[in-house]
């Protein structure tokens, strides 16, 4: 990664808003199954379907060439992708790009949070809903929180710039938990974004419109406890922040339903398959794979594809908690 602040933007939409953050899923496969990201019987894409490691190298070098200059790695989950470490190696050394982070949901970081420093990730957000095995277990369906708690351990001792724990919020199933997953966070010095659910994908082990919180609710309950000072800090992608008084820490709100928080929005996503989505919340996408596999080598070309597709980011998502108007589940978009 270099600080080259000489190049300029090519990516911009019809609102003006400037894209430089792209979300790259390497796989859409996991090994959890939480129970608002996906259903418990899924078939997965066959490998054939999904981008080569070096046909992820060519399509975040063209976006990198064409000004974004942060990338997210992600899924499904992103460490289970086989020569991850290559693939992390080979983006953070993209002339332009100044952030490579990733998603996780911690369970392989025990054994790989060293090596993907190394590698040059530079920062790790790790998922964690519930501080209590047994829960833990019943929203992932097969998760181990000790495995998960070990691996935010190891991300600490791995020194990444920073550590950042994000939770998914249900209520009914760990609203309760709010205050403990703040309280864990700010004794470790991290941050912490609290997510409301999005309606991604039809799920069977619970009504969505039943477990809506709002960020508004959770920010309530923490205030109970802690002073939140409003933050103009942002970290490139969709969180609002409030620092934590007297602590090093900052809660983050991502709230997709209650706030919707498009007139910003600066990022784009590739699925696993090498679909361009341009917004979370619309299916509109542009086949970049069919570019890349068509016409392999073609940077120009790939480049022109997608400029042109920025034309087609919407000016805003509608999300209805009531129905599934995206058939996507998260583990395809890459959160
Ligand atoms: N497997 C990794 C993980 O869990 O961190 C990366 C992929 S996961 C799809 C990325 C983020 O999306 C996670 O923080 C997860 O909790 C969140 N997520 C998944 N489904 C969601 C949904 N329906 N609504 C809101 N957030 C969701
Ligand atoms: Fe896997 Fe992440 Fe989805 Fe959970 S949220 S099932 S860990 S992709």
């Amino acid at each position: 990664m270099s600080g080259d602040l000489s190049q300029t933007n090519q990516l911009v939409d019809s609102f003006g808003r400037q894209v430089n953050y792209l979300r790259l899923s390497v796989t859409d496969r996991c090994n959890l199954r939480c129970t608002y990201c996906m259903a418990e019987e899924m078939t997965f894409l066959p490998k054939q379907q999904i981008l080569s490691l070096e046909e992820l190298r060519d399509v975040a070098a063209a976006f990198v060439a064409l000004g974004v200059n942060k990338i997210r790695l992600t899924g499904g989950e992103p460490l289970i992708r086989q020569d991850i470490l290559k693939l992390v190696g080979s983006l953070s050394r993209l002339s332009g790009l100044h952030e490579l982070t990733m998603t996780s949901n911690g369970i392989m970081l025990p054994t790989m949070a060293q090596s993907l420093k190394e590698a040059g990730l530079s920062r790790i957000n790790i998922s964690i809903d519930s501080l209590r095995a047994e829960r833990f277990k019943t929203l992932t369906r097969v998760g181990n929180l000790d495995q998960v708690l070990a691996g935010i351990q190891a991300a600490t001792e791995a020194k990444f710039q920073r550590v950042k724990l994000n939770a998914v919020i249900l209520a009914g199933f760990n609203d309760d938990e709010v205050l403990d997953l703040a309280r864990f966070a700010i004794e470790r010095e991290m941050d912490i974004s609290f997510i409301e659910e999005m309606p991604l994908g039809e799920i069977s082990s619970h009504q969505r419109a039943t477990t809506q919180i709002t960020s508004e609710t959770i920010r309530e309950q923490l205030s109970r406890e802690f002073t939140l000072i409003d933050s103009a800090e942002t970290t490139g992608g969709p969180s609002r922040y409030a620092r934590v008084a007297n602590t090093e820490s900052k809660i983050g709100f991502i709230s997709p339903l209650s706030n919707n928080f498009c007139s910003t929005c600066n990022r784009v996503r590739l699925t696993a398959e090498g679909r361009l989505l341009l917004c979370l919340g619309n299916e509109h996408s542009v086949d970049l794979r069919a570019v890349l596999r068509n016409y392999p080598g073609d940077s120009e070309r790939l480049k022109e594809t997608i400029v042109e597709a920025m034309d087609n980011k919407p000016e805003r998502h509608y999300f209805d908690p009531e129905q599934v108007d995206i058939v996507r589940f998260m583990n395809m978009t890459g959160g």
